[in-house]
């Protein structure tokens, strides 16, 4: 693996895949379960590193699962793998993790799941284009297709407008200030790295989501997930 060495002023993907998939029902980290012919993680890793929209990636993974990173990233052929770093009880403590590697002069932080592989070029474009604007996060947004009810100890409490509302993908794009900036001190956990932008009063613009993306958390998403590949 030959580091990278990227100009300031770059973008650098942190790849979150520390996670142990407990729902996926493996005796391994949900990164490193079979997705067709290679594991999870590959699917995701290697389309960063061929997306020319990323000059440096830094991987997330769990305890004792560093050096299988790396074999992979080796056999892989990618190149632009900085660091593989042990990640944390929480996606918040992996994340952090991760942007320890990232250098000051980066630009912007392009956050991705390990768990949606199927991250492709139009859509890193499409979540860090409008960054140029001014914003201070972009993420992919689904439309909710059903009716959303907040429930009381088993009873419906409110219909909740749901033309309001989306479900949130990655890749999320950031600049780098401001995503270090939520990751400051000891964050609250929240399962995406928009909500800490959020919580600091960070405008974060949504672009169309792709239900491809979608997050591989049992046993029938990856079935469904190969079926696309
Ligand atoms: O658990 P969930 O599927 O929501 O995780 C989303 C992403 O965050 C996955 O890619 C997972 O590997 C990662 N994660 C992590 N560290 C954790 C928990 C989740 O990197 N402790």
């Amino acid at each position: 693996m030959s580091a990278p060495s990227p100009d300031a002023g770059s973008t650098w993907a942190v790849l979150v895949a520390a996670g142990s998939g407990e729902r996926l029902g493996s005796d391994r980290p949900k990164a490193f379960v079979a997705l067709g012919e290679r594991v999870l993680l590959a699917e995701s890793l290697e389309r960063l590193d061929a997306s020319p929209w990323v000059d440096a990636i830094v991987v997330a993974v769990p305890e004792g699962w560093e050096e299988a990173a790396i074999v992979l990233a080796e056999e892989l052929v990618v190149s632009k793998v900085a660091a593989v770093v042990t990640g944390g009880a929480t996606r918040t403590d992996s994340v952090r993790a991760a942007l320890a590697e990232v250098p000051d002069d980066a630009l912007v932080v392009l956050v991705h799941d390990a768990a949606r592989p199927l991250v492709d070029d139009r859509m890193i474009e499409r979540v860090l284009a409008p960054l140029a604007e001014g914003y201070d996060g972009v993420v992919p947004g689904l439309a909710v297709a059903d009716t959303v009810k907040r429930v009381d100890q088993g009873v419906i409490a409110e219909t909740i407008d749901r033309s309001v509302l989306v479900t949130v993908q990655t890749p999320q794009a950031f600049p780098a200030h401001v995503l270090r900036a939520a990751y400051e001190g000891t964050p609250d956990n929240a399962t995406d790295c928009a909500s800490l932008v959020e919580r600091r009063g960070g405008r974060v613009h949504v672009v169309d989501g792709d239900p491809r993306l979608l997050k591989i958390t049992t046993a029938a998403d990856l079935a469904l997930v190969e079926s696309w590949l």
